[in-house]
């Protein structure tokens, strides 16, 4: 396979809409996607920016800085989460945004891709503030959301809450209760019962489908996930409880170790009780990024972006990579992985069962009908091993990696449905 990657600097490697876009090119090379479609799906349809103010406890007004993104509507009504961290770009937004198009094209649901964010530390505002600051942006982007238009749903630090008050907001506005407008919400105002673990349960799906594909076992398969927020620890409790071991969890500030397994059940409710996992007694203390590239079976990073890159990915043990977390692999760093013939499962495929229990989410706000979590769980799982089979059977047919293959099938459904319809002019 030819390179992705042009010669580039580490700025532009750990740039996200770099990286969506190299891949985004090769992927559109590779179909021969005729050039005015490649142009139009290159860029996000909307990008809209925000500036607001949020009165603070201490009585002083402050400004925020938010972003909603739509990267493309084709399919069906955009759909993304929110993300609040000091660190949110309009770059990050928007690679996030066109990923949710792919994603969502990738396990062949009826949905676009958007992404939000604001700009704040979340970890320094008391409840109080976040709620104003969450009921001020959403009513900023209030004109742009809907059930039929944009469906946000949580990210990064947020969380059922913040979906609640999203809710709330928007339907004061349109003085009635729309509880389709967001998913990921608490169950008693229209959350969908299994969607909190959902991620978790599409990313253990990619690695039992992993396996089979490598003919290998689960017992004695050592896992090493990045990250123990939503996606990382229930990953983590739904693989133990499948059989695996999980011998280390890398957290923002230390990691843990533990050859004979970590038990995952105690180490949530430690971390419950006291915020973080260091200090865990189940396990030996040892810093993250050696963690990283420590021998397992199976690596999992589902913490952030740009964690697997030029600096780390030679030194990777792991025979298998399944992508919590939304690009934690840089376009250069997955040539490196692609020469030591370690197996990727590509974020838009790995992290899906998010998306997907929101889509069951939105399907049942909007018949008022609530489905038994047996049924969500059986319907995602059904959902994500088909797509893991498109995917690889797809790499394998066009002589390309998985997430390359990954990107071509969703380019190609999107290109589709837009040559079906036309272009409005
Ligand atoms: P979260 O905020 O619940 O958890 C993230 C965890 O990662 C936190 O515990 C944080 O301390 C840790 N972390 C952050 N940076 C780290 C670093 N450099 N090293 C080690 N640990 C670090 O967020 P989440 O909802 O679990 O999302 C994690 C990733 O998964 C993100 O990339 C997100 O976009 C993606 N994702 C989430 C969902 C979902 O349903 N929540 C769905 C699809 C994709």
């Amino acid at each position: 396979m030819s390179s992705v990657t042009p010669a580039v600097s580490l700025d532009q490697e750990v740039n996200p809409w770099e990286a969506q876009s190299a891949r985004f090119d090769f992927a559109a090379r590779k179909l021969n996607l005729d050039e005015g479609l490649w142009k139009l799906l290159r860029m996000p349809a909307r990008e809209i920016i925000v500036h607001f103010p949020v009165p603070m406890d201490n009585g002083r007004i402050e400004m925020f800085t938010g972003f909603r993104v739509q990267h493309n509507i084709a399919r069906g009504p955009a759909k993304g989460g929110i993300r609040y961290s000091p660190d949110v770009t309009l770059d990050e937004v928007r690679a996030l945004a066109s990923w949710m198009t792919w994603k969502c094209a990738v396990v062949n649901i009826p949905f676009g891709g958007a992404k939000g964010g604001v700009i704040c530390d979340p970890k320094a505002m008391s409840q109080g503030e976040l709620e104003r600051m969450t009921r001020r942006y959403t009513s900023e982007i209030s004109d742009f959301i809907g059930p039929e238009k944009d469906v946000p749903a949580p990210d990064m630090n947020t969380n059922e809450q913040t979906m609640a008050w999203i809710m709330d907001t928007y339907s004061m506005h349109a003085r009635r209760t729309v509880t389709s407008v967001v998913t990921g919400k608490p169950l008693n105002i229209g959350g969908s019962r299994g969607r909190i673990e959902a991620t978790g349960r599409g990313v253990m799906v990619a690695c039992g489908e992993s396996l089979r594909y490598h003919n290998m076992n689960v017992d004695g398969c050592r896992v090493i996930i990045q990250g123990f927020g939503n996606v990382g620890s229930n990953s983590a409790r739904l693989l133990m409880e499948n059989g695996y071991k999980i011998i280390g969890i890398a957290e923002k500030d230390g990691g843990l170790y533990n050859s004979n397994g970590i038990d995952i059940r105690q180490l949530i409710e430690y971390k419950y009780r006291n915020g973080m996992i260091l200090g865990f007694r189940g396990a030996d203390a040892i810093p993250s990024d050696e963690l990283m590239v420590m021998d397992c079976e199976v690596l999992i990073p589902a913490a952030t972006e740009n964690v697997i890159t030029s600096r780390n990915a030679d030194k990777i043990k792991a025979r298998i990579i399944v992508e919590g977390a939304n690009g934690p692999t840089t376009a250069v760093a997955d040539e490196i992985l692609a020469e030591k013939r370690i197996f990727v499962v590509p974020d838009i495929l790995a992290n899906a069962g998010g998306v997907t229990a929101s889509y069951f989410e939105w399907v049942q706000d909007r018949q008022g009908y609530f489905w038994k979590e047996a049924i969500v769980n059986e319907q995602l799982e059904s959902i994500l091993r088909d797509s893991f089979d498109d995917v690889v059977r797809y790499a394998e047919a066009h002589n390309v990696n998985n997430r390359i293959a990954a990107y071509m099938l969703a380019i190609d459904r999107v290109a589709f449905t837009i040559r079906q319809r036309g272009i409005y002019a």
